[in-house]
């Protein structure tokens, strides 16, 4: 069969129907979910049709084509049946067994022997077994598939993906004698990738073309066909691992369905009925349709690369293949997994007190926190607010007494970008990064408003009176209640000082723990109403040091810019790996026990 007659013919007919019939869809006016559903799956079924009449094939294959369409039909339609809600649940999976059945039974398609791992041209012959072993594997792709379906164009683009990937393994590797490749491969493969990609015409917003449980049940079945045809039968290795990781995105789907539903069972019956793929579970941290389905199926052309690889590879041994597959599947899931948390979007108004490591953050946003800090004013009585960032929650963590500190403050803001990802990562409602800087300048301007004195305390000579200049040429009307460099011998002295000014902010700035525990030994006694730990906020604002570009502090690069302009916090770096090691411990045992997701 030539590559014309083989591919391009079959892909090319398959394509150009489902794109039309998608053009036609899409100017028909409002059809509703179950129309829309239906004329997709009919579309891709006539795609198909379409693609594989087109194919000149050898009589004995002709036959063999025809029996697996019919069975695809027959699962599209107990697909579409079960939709409307006729029959029962188990009706449409029961279609499907027989659907494969119909196959194992009129062609000599089967899985017969499997090459045994790590022993050289030895297979085992399945015998009896061939034929179930075969209807167990066509029927749970189908299965698997289906299940992506709620979400429009994801079958589609996974169909193109795994098609495209069967396809190109029976192109480069048809004729190697170590592939026992069909030659349905190539047309069937074709038409089933053609189709799906003619669909992804109508793109992959919530426009996109839909097949319901029936259509991606029969896109499955066809992978399933697809998968047995086309796959490297004589390595025991990528006979399993091709398929399951072209097939990765609907395998990983299955697989979190399977842990919502037994945890919703355990816990709540009520919620068994709801779907929960992980589509679902990306449309509730705020991904729109089109970039949760842009990223699963990002995901899902990662290890289709992933399985590309390994074949080129064929002739390596089975443990370096099993090595590379290790380290590079772990990589792509992880990768997923903290994009569908870091880049999910948090509602804009906080709430409550969360725990990120130990240490309590206030989700608030900025204009929340100037709130409470304007609250605790009024209310006259001492308060202390700290500003969690990720030395400060790395520090806490080694000292017992600085975090009992943290634990009592008043107000904990999250300060920078690493821990707003953290708060992602843990699902926790932080709204924005509350940084030390940024609220010194705003609560300056509070006060100017309010005529509130602040005093500052802290960093080195001089420079927290050029700190006050700044804050007052920038605030006209702002009074500073006193000034004092961060180097003093006499602490009761200062103390005193300040009592004698009764300001009604006291900017801290001695750096952490020194901050927190000279606030905690005196805050009482100096009676001031809000008293603020800000590190080296003196030093940004003076202009002693430069503050990290727009673009850095919105890449969360702030820290690398702050080592840049001061080597020696080189060390405090390490605080960053180390924080990013004990976010990910904890986030994995957090995943193990989380409760099932609403
Ligand atoms: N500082 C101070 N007295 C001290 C130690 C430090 O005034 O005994 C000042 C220092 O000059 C700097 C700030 O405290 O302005 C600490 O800044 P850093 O960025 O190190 O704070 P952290 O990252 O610990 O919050």
């Amino acid at each position: 069969m030539s590559f014309a007659s083989g591919v391009l013919l079959p892909g090319g007919v398959a394509a150009v129907v489902a794109w039309q019939l998608c053009r036609l869809l899409h100017t028909t006016g409002e059809v509703g979910v179950r129309g829309r559903e239906l004329s997709g799956a009919l579309a891709c079924a006539l795609a198909l049709t379409a693609g594989l009449t087109a194919t000149p094939l050898p009589g004995e294959l002709v036959w063999q084509l025809r029996v697996i369409e019919l069975a695809a039909i027959g699962v599209l339609l107990a697909g579409l049946w079960r939709e409307q809600g006729r029959g029962r649940p188990y009706q449409a999976g029961l279609a499907i067994v027989l659907a494969a059945l119909l196959v194992v039974w009129l062609t000599p398609l089967r899985v017969a022997t499997v090459k045994i791992p790590l022993l050289a041209d030895r297979f085992a012959d399945l015998g009896l077994l061939a034929p179930l072993v075969t209807v167990v594997w066509i029927a749970g792709l189908a299965v698997l598939v289906r299940s992506t379906d709620p979400q429009p164009g994801l079958t589609a683009g996974l169909g193109t993906l795994a098609a495209a990937t069967f396809l190109l393994v029976a192109l480069t590797r048809g004729r190697d004698p170590l592939a026992a490749v069909s030659p349905l491969t190539l047309p069937l493969g074709a038409a089933l990738g053609g189709a799906c990609l003619g669909l992804l015409s109508t793109g992959l917003g919530p426009q996109a073309v839909t097949l319901g449980r029936g259509g991606a049940g029969m896109v499955g079945f066809l992978l399933g066909v697809l998968a047995l045809v086309g796959t490297l039968k004589h390595t025991a290795f990528l006979l399993v691992a091709l398929p399951v990781l072209a097939l990765a995105v609907p395998v990983l789907n299955a697989v979190y369905m399977r842990r919502q539903y037994r945890r919703a069972g355990q816990q709540d019956p009520a919620l068994l009925d709801r779907a929960r793929t992980l589509g679902d579970m990306l449309a509730r941290r705020g991904f729109e349709h089109q970039r949760s389905t842009a990223l699963l199926l990002a995901l899902q052309a990662y290890c289709c690369l992933v399985a590309l690889a390994l074949v080129g590879l064929i002739t390596v041994p089975f443990v370096l293949k099993a090595l590379l597959l290790a380290l590079l599947l772990p990589l792509a899931l992880a990768v997923f997994f903290l994009l569908s948390r870091i880049a999910a979007k948090v509602a804009v108004v906080g709430g409550g007190r969360v725990e990120i490591l130990g240490v309590p953050i206030d989700a608030v946003t900025y204009d929340e926190a100037l709130a409470r800090i304007d609250g605790f004013i009024a209310s006259g009585q001492p308060h202390h607010v700290f500003t969690a960032d990720v030395s400060g929650i790395m520090k806490a963590g080694e000292e017992p007494e600085l975090l009992e500190i943290v634990r009592t403050c008043d107000l904990v803001t999250a300060d920078g970008a690493g821990v707003l990802w953290a708060a992602r990562l843990f699902d926790l409602p932080v709204p924005e990064r509350v940084s030390g800087v940024d609220l010194v300048r705003r609560l300056a301007s509070l006060a100017a408003s309010q005529g509130y004195r602040p005093y500052l305390l802290g960093a080195a000579p001089g420079v927290a009176a050029t700190a006050a200049d700044i804050l007052q040429r920038e605030n006209p009307g702002l009074q500073i209640a006193g000034l004092q460099d961060g180097y003093f011998q006499d602490e009761a002295a200062v103390v005193a000082a300040i009592q004698a000014a009764a300001p009604q902010v006291l900017y801290v700035a001695l750096g952490i723990p020194k901050q927190e525990q000279f606030i905690r030994r005196w805050y009482r006694e100096l009676g001031v109403p809000v008293c603020l730990g800000i590190g080296g906020s003196f030093d940004v604002i003076s202009g002693k040091l430069e503050r990290a570009p727009v673009w850095m502090q919105r890449a969360g690069l702030e820290w690398l810019f702050r080592v840049w302009q001061e080597p020696k916090r080189l060390p405090r770096l390490l605080a960053l790996p180390r924080f990013v090691l004990a976010i990910a411990r904890e986030s994995w045992r957090k995943w193990r026990q989380a409760p099932p997701a609403e």
